[in-house]
């Protein structure tokens, strides 16, 4: 769009919500932490052809980066983030400060149970108490009819749905396919970390995934026996080093020692010093 706004101040973005609903236009709503690549583009194009006015926020948010992680580091391109968006059909673009999203010290947070307690969950504690507590601020701030998240950040989704069903936001959660380069290689704003090598021994995580579709279509059952290919795959590759591998079950993200079902196989790898993660839903028979 021509016009497209850059909102910083929750309260004017709480204001123009407001009016907009009020005139009956339906909002959609892409949350990111910008650095925009055609993952996020294809979530804003989603959203701009099935609601009248499409909100990207745009907010690399502190509360979900533990000590020792990369917020200081994450790659940020407001300028560039804004053209983007604007050719891919947003209307506002809503990127508060720190002070403006988090004013005072935080007393309330939004935390869902046992889902966390799986995959990224594990290796990153306070994570989703971090993305549940933003994303239902941003929820708040905006007042969406519909927000749009992708299939890459799965337990994200699994996590933010379940919160939404159970604190009764009033939207809908749409959950889109994860858009890949042409090796392969999930789309992520952390690839940019990554060096001509480490990004060639990326693909492994792809690789690895596509191994074990394999395995499970052609009727391996074993889950233990699977992870154990993805490894040996996975470590080939001199840079790759393995956080976890998991078999899970799709719904309650718990793992899986049989495949039976559809299942959820995922995984996080560092490449170097950047951890990168991946999925797919794999569909029994
Ligand atoms: P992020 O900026 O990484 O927090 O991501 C913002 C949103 O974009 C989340 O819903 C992500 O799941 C989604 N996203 C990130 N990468 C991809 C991708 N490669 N394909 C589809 N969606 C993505």
């Amino acid at each position: 769009m021509l016009n497209m706004k850059l909102v910083k101040s929750p309260r004017q973005m709480r204001r123009i919500g407001d009016e907009l609903r009020q005139t009956g236009k339906k909002i959609g709503f892409v949350p990111t932490m910008g650095y925009l690549h055609d993952g996020h583009l294809s979530l804003i194009r989603s959203s701009a052809s099935e609601c009248d006015v499409t909100v990207v926020s745009i907010y690399v948010n502190p509360l979900q980066f533990g000590p020792g992680e990369d917020l200081q580091r994450y790659p940020r391109d407001l300028k560039r983030d804004l053209k983007l968006a604007a050719a891919a059909g947003a209307d506002v673009v809503f990127a508060p400060s720190d002070k403006q999203m988090y004013p005072e010290r935080m007393l309330s947070f939004i935390e869902v149970e046992k889902l966390p307690d799986y995959l990224c969950g594990v290796r990153r504690p306070g994570h989703f108490r971090g993305v549940t507590t933003v994303v239902g601020k941003l929820f708040n701030i905006v007042g969406p009819d519909r927000a749009y998240f992708g299939n890459k950040d799965y337990q994200q989704a699994r996590v933010i749905s379940r919160m939404v069903n159970d604190l009764n936001f009033p939207l809908k959660i749409r959950l889109l396919p994860t858009i890949r380069e042409a090796d392969g290689l999930a789309m992520s704003s952390r690839n940019a970390y990554l060096n001509e090598e480490e990004r060639r021994q990326a693909r492994v995580l792809i690789e690895s995934l596509r191994l074990a579709r394999r395995l499970i279509r052609e009727g391996t059952r074993n889950s233990e026996k699977i992870k154990k290919v993805m490894g040996q795959l996975i470590t080939t590759r001199k840079s790759a080093k393995i956080d976890y591998i998991q078999i899970s079950d799709p719904l309650t993200l718990e793992p899986k020692t049989k495949v039976v079902g559809d299942v959820l196989v995922a995984l996080a790898v560092f490449i170097g010093k950047t951890r990168l993660i991946d999925n797919l839903i794999v569909k029994g028979n």
